[in-house]
């Protein structure tokens, strides 16, 4: 079923000599197909054939951009077991997991398809004439939202479905009227090719213009930076690390003609325990963060990383308990081993900084691929003075710091980068703290979580998946839900245009 080969719009292409192979990382062995690495000859290719589609595309209607969506959503449900075998075998997650996130992605595009069937997603306005005002006539002014052009997604390497191929960006990019470039997840790239190919089926039964999606392989960086730097690319979506998502913004704004990123980077999430929810319910909180803190290996961009307390007995209590259940969960496989070696590495460098203590750890023999759950504790004096102590460990590790008390807590929240999300565990007689600790994580977080936690990102037009820099590159916008659309629109203005040349949906 699969080529190893580059979606040059609806054409399979592999003039390429370097090629690479997906892993499979709980058997630790290659998979069998080799991917031939796109040249710079076929980046440009992809890039002036989608900017051609793009001239088209802009025009397409929204009905017809919408059934272009719903057939992507038939087309990659068509592929059945096959994809989801081939998800299972390149990231090493359950088959459950596989329907479960195809049931996103599938959703997702479904979602813009509604969203499309009707203009108001453009926010158009409009201000009439006013041709008898004094001391000046006033002009009929109308405002729309016009797609950017050509967009590059970058897939992410833990949502070979739902943040990938035809995951979140590429929807809401095809949905508002841009062609898209996927730049495929090497690790991946069987997975990707596959929905690759249901985009095109999907392209050519709705009559699209050839060149509105391309898929592109390559790792090292070089196809990558490429697709960024090349001048017809309008914008660009990212999920993954915070080095890649700041190299590309910076190699973007170095362009002559400076492009939008919007990268969705690192989060360690932080969960304020107060004091009463640990007096009450400790036990059952230890449970349940042992249980998210170790969801999906820890590879989710929510998963809590940070879990800040105040200082006494019970809170000692609470942490031993969390830390001995954390530990009694099996070790789980990683989706590849970079981003084994990056747990490992970072868990080490995190863990050794002066203060910080150990308070368990999986034990024993662990599978290559696998990743061994760690929780660790520190004070609330030594995390501020140490940074090191804030980086992301993407995996299945939290940090619990004790502050002394409800100040140092805010000074802690006050100096953390910025996050995506915020979650405070509280009881009603905390509710007096509650306000200003609120206030303090809503400087920093996109989505604050009463009594919950962060992980599970629900798909919905009230979600704010983004933040203040890191946790992406610009925090006015979501990368989840029918909202993240306007990331590749801008607004356009028509003034005292003839009425029978306006779009139909400004008449
Ligand atoms: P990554 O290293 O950031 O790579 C993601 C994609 O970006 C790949 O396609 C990569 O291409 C490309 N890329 C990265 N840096 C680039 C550069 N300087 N120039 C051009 N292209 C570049 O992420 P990953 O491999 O998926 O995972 C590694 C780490 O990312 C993890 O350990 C984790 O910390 C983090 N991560 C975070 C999240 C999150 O949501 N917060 C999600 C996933 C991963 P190449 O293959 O060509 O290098």
């Amino acid at each position: 079923m699969i080529t190893g080969k580059n979606y040059i719009g609806n054409q399979l292409s592999a003039n390429g000599t370097q090629t690479h192979k997906t892993i499979n990382p709980k058997l630790n062995v290659e998979n069998a197909t080799p991917f031939h690495e796109a040249t710079e000859e076929e980046v440009n290719e992809a890039v002036l054939l989608a900017s051609k589609a793009y001239k088209t595309y802009k025009n397409v209607s929204g009905i017809q951009r919408a059934a272009f969506l719903n057939a992507i959503a038939d087309e990659i449900v068509a592929l059945g077991s096959e994809l989801t075998d081939m998800y299972s075998s390149e990231s090493g997650l359950p088959e459950g997991r596989a329907q479960g996130e195809r049931g996103r992605t599938i959703g997702q595009l479904r979602s813009f398809a509604d969203l499309i069937l009707k203009d108001e997603w453009r926010n158009n306005t409009i201000d009439e004439a006013i041709p008898d005002r004094a001391p000046l006539p006033k002009s009929d002014i109308r405002k729309t939202s016009i797609p950017l052009g050509p967009v590059v997604v970058f897939a992410a390497s833990n949502f070979p479905l739902a943040f990938s191929t035809a995951g979140g960006d590429t929807a809401s990019a095809l949905a508002s009227g841009c062609p898209v470039i996927v730049k495929s997840h090497a690790m991946h790239s069987g997975t990707g090719e596959m929905v690759a190919s249901a985009i095109i089926k999907a392209a050519e039964k709705t009559g699209m213009p050839n060149g509105v999606f391309s898929n592109i392989t390559g790792r090292g960086r070089v196809v990558g930076a490429a697709l960024v730097k090349h001048p017809k690319v309008k914008a660009v979506g990212f999920t993954g690390s915070i080095a890649g998502g700041r190299s590309l913004y910076n190699l973007a704004a170095e362009r002559a003609e400076p492009i939008p990123v919007f990268a969705e980077m690192g989060s360690i999430n932080p969960v304020v325990i107060l004091p009463n929810a640990i007096a009450k319910k400790g036990a059952e909180i230890a449970t349940t963060y042992a249980g998210s803190i170790t969801l999906g290996a820890g590879q989710f961009c929510t998963s809590p990383g940070l879990l800040l307390t105040i200082s006494g007995q019970e809170t000692d209590a609470f942490i031993q308990d969390l830390g001995e259940k954390t530990a009694n969960i099996a070790a789980q496989c990683m989706l590849h081993p970079s981003i084994k070696g990056g747990f490992v590495a970072n868990g080490a460098l995190v863990s050794s900084q002066e203060g910080v203590q150990i308070i368990g750890k999986v034990s024993g023999e662990i599978e290559p691929n696998f990743a061994a759950s760690q929780i660790c504790a520190v004070s609330g004096a030594d995390f501020l003075t140490n940074t090191n102590m804030h980086t992301e460990v993407f995996g299945p590790f939290s940090m619990v710091v004790k502050c002394e008390n409800e100040e140092e807590l805010i000074k802690v929240i006050d100096n953390l980068e910025g996050q995506l999300t915020g979650t405070i565990l509280a009881e009603k007689e905390d509710f007096n703290s509650l306000p200003t600790v609120a206030d303090a994580l809503q400087d920093r977080v996109g989505r604050i979580i009463f009594n919950g936690v962060p992980t599970g990102v629900e798909v919905c037009e009230s979600m704010t998946h983004g933040g203040p820099y890191p946790a992406s590159t610009d925090s006015r916008f979501t990368a989840v839900g029918i909202g993240s659309i306007k990331r590749w629109v801008r607004p356009f203005s028509f003034q005292d245009w003839p009425s029978e040349l306006l779009p139909a949906f400004l008449k």
